[in-house]
């Protein structure tokens, strides 16, 4: 996913309107409405790529507010390409790395994260870098609405079942699981697909899914 070589990626992403400045991310928990300008809910993707699914869910569902976030910038220039081509209101990117996610968001402030096919760190002492990981579901408790929920998709399964054991120790619980998404008729309604599960599930490589609430 990252790309190498993007010459000028973070002087068009620091002058990006799209983008919300590194230096005012600090000031910006309890404000996310005001940017927005009304107060529909936020919804946010951490580890968004290249923002296909973000883009397209912005564009379904203009009464909700989107914020992707992105840890490089060679990425994200491309969700800021995208949104120079088809511009949406009620779409903005962060370039950041989620461990400060806490610090960006308010309480409460945030209304449904998604986490979609999040990079699977396999060695174990990296347990704590996964963005399903009890730490990062500390994180999320912090800026989750108390009716908020998180949707969490990937193609890799020794990802997935570390994220379900997870659930427990951090207080957390599955509202619905599936192994094979696709072939899920209830959750599938409404999907919309993601760059990596296009590509994986092309493959052949069945999705996991859950949604989970604490
Ligand atoms: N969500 C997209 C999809 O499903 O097509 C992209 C998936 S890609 C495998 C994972 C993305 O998450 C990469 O672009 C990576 O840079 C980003 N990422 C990983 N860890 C992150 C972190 N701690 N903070 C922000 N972004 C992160």
């Amino acid at each position: 996913m990252r790309l190498r070589n993007v010459t000028g990626s973070r002087e068009v992403i620091a002058e990006s309107r799209f983008v919300v400045p590194e230096e005012t991310l600090k000031e910006m928990p309890g404000k996310w409405k005001e940017l927005f300008g009304n107060q529909h809910p936020i919804h946010i993707e951490i580890g968004m790529g290249k923002g296909q699914f973000l883009h397209a869910m912005a564009k379904d569902h203009p009464s909700i507010n989107y914020v992707g976030i992105e840890k490089y910038s060679t990425v994200l220039l491309r969700a800021v390409q995208k949104m120079e081509q088809e511009e949406l209101p009620n779409l903005k990117f962060i370039r950041m790395d989620a461990e400060e996610i806490a610090e960006v968001f308010g309480a409460g402030e945030v209304a449904r994260i998604y986490l979609n096919f999040s990079d699977p760190w396999p060695k174990d002492r990296h347990a704590k870098r996964r963005l399903p990981s009890r730490e990062f579901l500390a994180r999320y408790d912090r800026i989750l609405a108390a009716d908020g929920r998180i949707e969490f998709k990937t193609d890799n399964r020794a990802l997935f079942d570390f994220a379900v054991e997870e659930l427990e120790p951090a207080g957390w619980q599955a509202k619905a699981i599936t192994y094979d998404l696709h072939a899920d008729p209830v959750l599938m309604e409404g999907n919309v697909m993601t760059e990596y599960e296009e590509k994986f599930s092309a493959m052949g490589n069945p999705i996991c899914k859950y949604v989970i609430t604490r």
